[in-house]
């Protein structure tokens, strides 16, 4: 009998990985204003697992060979993980973004990483203008549509 609990504790022990939960210092506020956000939508984002890191993700990684700001990579049973790109151009880096930025960079690969959204490219009219329909678009929103419109964009993420 005691031969039996050995192996069903090796198959428990196996089977549960430690869950990780790693987030750069820098990028935690942000994390923290997401999951803030979240609650404060009506939405509990549930985050068991994840990881938040710099990574230099060279300076034309994007889609159409742009500078990619950030990647939400979900592989397996891995934790999920979000690299925001480290390397810089002439005229950016992170560090010299402002917080509007950093908070659409970071909302977008979380809303992939966490709320499992994809990209979109649908436009809505909103007070007569004709606006990105989410922060889920393919490309980095204008600073001032999204701060012009941050609520609109933030029931639309946690909807
Ligand atoms: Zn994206």
């Amino acid at each position: 009998m005691a031969y039996l609990l050995i192996i069903l504790s090796l198959l428990v022990s196996c089977s549960s990985r430690p869950r990780i939960i790693q987030i750069d210092p820098q990028l935690r506020p942000y994390y923290d204003r997401f999951v803030i956000e979240s609650r404060a939508h009506g939405k509990n984002a549930s985050i068991s697992e994840i990881i938040i890191e710099f990574a230099d993700l060279g300076t034309n990684s994007g889609l159409d060979g742009s500078f990619l700001n950030g990647v939400c990579i979900r592989q397996g049973s891995s934790a999920p993980t979000i690299e925001i790109n480290s390397a810089s151009i002439s005229g950016y880096s992170w560090q010299d973004t402002d917080d509007t930025h950093k908070e659409m960079v970071m909302f977008h690969e979380l809303g992939h990483c966490v709320l499992f959204r994809v990209h979109t490219t649908a436009e809505t009219n909103v007070n007569n203008q004709v606006i990105p329909v989410s922060l889920m678009a393919p490309f980095l929103l204008d600073e001032t549509i999204y701060s012009n419109n941050r609520e609109y964009y933030l029931s639309e993420l946690f909807l």
